[in-house]
């Protein structure tokens, strides 16, 4: 290539590496028309008073999106969930972990919003972030409600189940929409931590639920390969996109820079906020490129990457939980016991 269409050819390759970073931002810093709203400063499971703690606390982001966390009493993983409400449907990702007793604290919050717009029914659609057994552990009580206020559409946290009802035609690489009536949702497929990984882009609030591919803790690979190609596709997704907060499913990170919470923990007084930057996925994505397909663990600031390759932990750190298990599992209580 002549040196002057070369320089014009790179010329034309900033210029579009610009532009699609300026279709990321907005020209003045006035919150750019999402629908703005509030995370909690600390979630009630940061303390230990086990008997003023509801089974979940139910955060109201703002009018139309809830995030709600189970108690650690019921089950350390604490798992958090998420309740967008549309014209038209509501949809809720994720039905908690074990003992987690969702419905009653469900029925509050679908109760109160049909009272507060002046309604008597909305669909409730329920799908998952993927199916590991700490998100779809209330599947069974959910779809046994049948409260007429809230007809449940049930979506399996399977791979045919989703496509079916998403209208997903090549998995993963198809993003599609899904419309709660004045609200689209992105539905990303992100397989790697399990097979099934589904991301959920709100256009509203510029929210991106990233489940466990993406969080304030230890973020377990299943498959690598299939992760980091993830990763690296859900990256791509945002560009271009205002990314308010990306949420995962769970915080198991300190606030101190690079320590974490052993697995087990129930009280966590000091836990990294739930919200990272859009900054930290694109920091995920860089640190899977850097091993060069050999997949290795690795702590980042806010987060650390986990590969299964090498098993969950090891025999030394299993040893650190058991000890850290016993001291904390009076705390605990099992409704089925
Ligand atoms: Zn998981
Ligand atoms: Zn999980």
């Amino acid at each position: 290539m002549p040196n002057s269409l070369c320089r014009n050819a790179i010329f034309a390759a900033a210029l579009c590496l610009t532009s699609s970073f300026a279709r990321a931002q907005f020209p003045q810093p006035d919150g750019g028309g999402l629908e703005r709203g509030v995370l909690p400063a600390r979630w009630l499971s940061q303390g230990n008073k086990c008997m003023e703690m509801p089974d979940w606390q139910i955060h109201e982001y703002n009018k139309d999106f809830y995030i709600l966390r189970q108690s650690p009493y019921t089950d350390f993983e604490k798992p958090l969930i998420f309740l967008f409400f549309g014209k038209d449907k509501a949809l809720l990702a994720d039905t908690g972990s074990a003992n987690g007793n969702l419905a009653p604290s469900l029925k509050i919050v679908m109760d109160r919003w049909l009272a507060r717009n002046h309604r008597t029914s909305i669909p409730l659609i329920v799908t998952h972030t993927h199916s590991h057994e700490d998100h779809t552990w209330g599947d069974k009580a959910v779809q046994a409600m049948n409260d007429p206020a809230f007809p449940v559409t049930f979506v399996a946290s399977d791979i045919e189940a989703q496509k079916k009802f998403y209208g997903i035609k090549n998995w993963p690489t198809d993003v599609v929409q899904y419309d709660l009536g004045g609200r689209i949702l992105d539905i990303v497929p992100i397989p790697g931590h399990t097979h099934e990984d589904l991301a959920f882009y709100d256009r509203n609030t510029g929210v991106l639920l990233t489940g466990d591919t993406l969080y304030p803790g230890r973020i377990f690979v299943e498959h690598f390969a299939e992760f980091q190609e993830s990763v690296v596709r859900l990256v791509k997704f945002t560009e271009g996109k205002p990314i308010a907060h990306t949420l995962g499913d769970h915080i198991e990170q300190t606030t101190t820079p690079f320590l974490d919470y052993p697995e087990g923990t129930l009280f966590q007084p000091d836990e990294h906020e739930l919200a990272m930057p859009v900054g930290s996925l694109v920091e995920l994505r860089d640190a899977l490129l850097s091993m060069n397909g050999k997949p290795r663990r690795l702590a980042m600031r806010d987060f650390s990457i986990y590969p299964m390759e090498f098993g969950l932990i090891t025999r030394e750190e299993r040893k650190h939980v058991e000890a850290y298990m016993k001291v904390q599992k009076d705390h605990m209580w099992d409704p089925q016991k």
